[in-house]
């Protein structure tokens, strides 16, 4: 795996650094204290970033970062002055960005631009430009800041493209294109495709105002006047991204109980109700799982509410952890629902109480307090005989009833399930 490549003379901000990036920096980093260490770093590693210092000992005119780049490292620049010219010399060299040392948010930011680069490079991007020119310009300034760029060379490519593949994030188009121009492109693509859930950054040029207005009436997330600066470019693109992340950000949290962030009863009933159709359509075995913490009342009584959350929360990610992938959700206060596809009944039956006994052999420490419980759990999975998920619920909750009715902590089936 490709790692991060700090260069730093300065101990004291090497310390910082160092700090900030052990607690918040999703991938592995050396650190150069010279030029000289820097080019044997480099020789025997793979680095896909560089943080580089502007002013070193052994180079002390920015020669670190003409070697980074010669070696095609993106690099930010970490510099201790603000000078506008070094600022013009920096950019044309091509490095990324430049970030002034002030303080320690200084290199907050660093960092949280270097982890951004970390996922860029999972995120595709479609460029449609029928210039040739344009077109590897802007690739390359998307290469740098290390996303996957395709491109393609009008708007009927641009569609193919789309279609062919779902998990391309972004689109940036021209407007004049032969076949289809950018604004017919980006109606095509709005059908399927929302403006809160897909940025598109049109590109118009300076000489037709009016187009970046048509761009997003038509559904752009925004537009750029070309020709433009890099610095623009970059910001514009990160903009446009973070908006759709806020939003996903938004609507993730409004399907996600506050206490335990599982799925809230809502949202499991969205996607279950679908799952529950296409299971009974395809004859696939789906069972519903009611999982009750047995006297949780107890436990708020004895050692306060706030303990009572923390074990909520606590089970709430062991769930998660054990059935991961699965749809799981927070039902109501202490009971918690699940939904197991495409597994006979003899093998949810061992996963469950495989699942119970852990969970009734595990000790939460919260305060200073040891704390164990156990579940009570009901299952159905008789879907030819209810007709909708709520009915294929109730069976399991009549299970449940009689988990508590015979002493808890234990699985209970309905009355007539399939396969066991
Ligand atoms: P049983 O074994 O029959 O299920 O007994 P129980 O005590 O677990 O069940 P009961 O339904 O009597 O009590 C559930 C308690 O869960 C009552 C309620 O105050 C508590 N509870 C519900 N939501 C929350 C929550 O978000 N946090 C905390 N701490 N407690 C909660
Ligand atoms: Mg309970
Ligand atoms: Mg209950």
């Amino acid at each position: 795996m490709s790692k991060l490549l700090i260069i730093e003379d300065s101990f004291l901000i090497r310390k910082v650094i160092k700090h900030l990036a052990s607690s918040e920096l999703n991938c592995e980093f050396d650190f150069a204290e010279n030029y000289a260490q820097t080019k044997e770093l480099i020789a025997n590693n793979n680095y896909f970033l560089a943080l580089a210092d502007l002013n070193l000992p052994d180079a002390p005119n920015g020669e670190v970062v003409e070697l980074t780049l010669e070696h095609s490292i993106s690099t930010i620049v970490l510099t201790g002055t603000t000078n506008e010219e070094l600022r013009k010399k920096l950019l044309t060299m091509g490095v990324l960005d430049y970030i002034f040392k002030e303080n320690r948010d200084s290199y907050v930011s660093a960092i949280k631009m270097v982890n951004q680069l970390i996922l860029n490079q999972d995120i595709k991007v479609l460029v449609a430009d029928d210039s040739k020119t344009l077109r590897s310009y802007i690739s390359a300034q998307l290469s740098k800041l290390l996303y996957q760029v395709i491109e393609a060379e009008d708007g009927v490519e641009a569609i193919k493209a789309l279609t062919k593949d779902p998990t391309i994030g972004l689109l940036i188009t021209d407007y004049n294109m032969p076949k289809m121009n950018g604004i017919e492109l980006i109606r095509n693509v709005r059908k399927s495709r929302l403006r809160d859930e897909f940025p598109i950054i049109g590109l118009s040029s300076s000489s037709d105002p009016s187009l970046s207005a048509r761009f997003i009436k038509h559904g752009a997330n925004d537009f750029l006047v070309t020709p433009f600066m890099q610095e623009e470019f970059q910001w514009r693109i990160i903009k446009a991204m973070e908006q759709i992340a806020l939003i996903n950000d938004i609507r993730d949290a409004a399907n996600r109980d506050y206490l335990t962030k599982l799925y809230n009863r809502r949202y499991f009933f969205s996607v279950g109700k679908k799952s529950f159709i296409n299971a009974q359509e395809n004859n696939n075995h789906f069972s519903v799982v009611l999982l009750d913490i047995d006297y949780f009342k107890k436990i708020n009584d004895n050692y306060g509410h706030d303990v009572g959350d923390t074990v909520l929360i606590e089970l709430s990610q062991f769930l998660n952890k054990w059935f991961e992938g699965l749809l799981v959700a927070r039902y109501g206060g202490e009971e918690f629902i699940l939904i197991i596809r495409d597994l006979d009944a003899n093998k949810v039956n061992t996963l469950l109480n495989a699942f119970r006994v852990q969970v009734s052999q595990q000790v939460i420490e919260v305060n200073g307090n040891e704390i164990s419980f156990t579940l009570s759990i009901g299952v159905a999975n008789n879907i030819d005989n209810v007709k909708s998920l709520d009915d294929l619920i109730k069976c399991a909750d009549v299970a449940l009833y009689k988990a508590k009715d015979s002493g808890r902590n234990i699985v209970v089936w309905e009355d007539e399930p399939i396969g066991i």
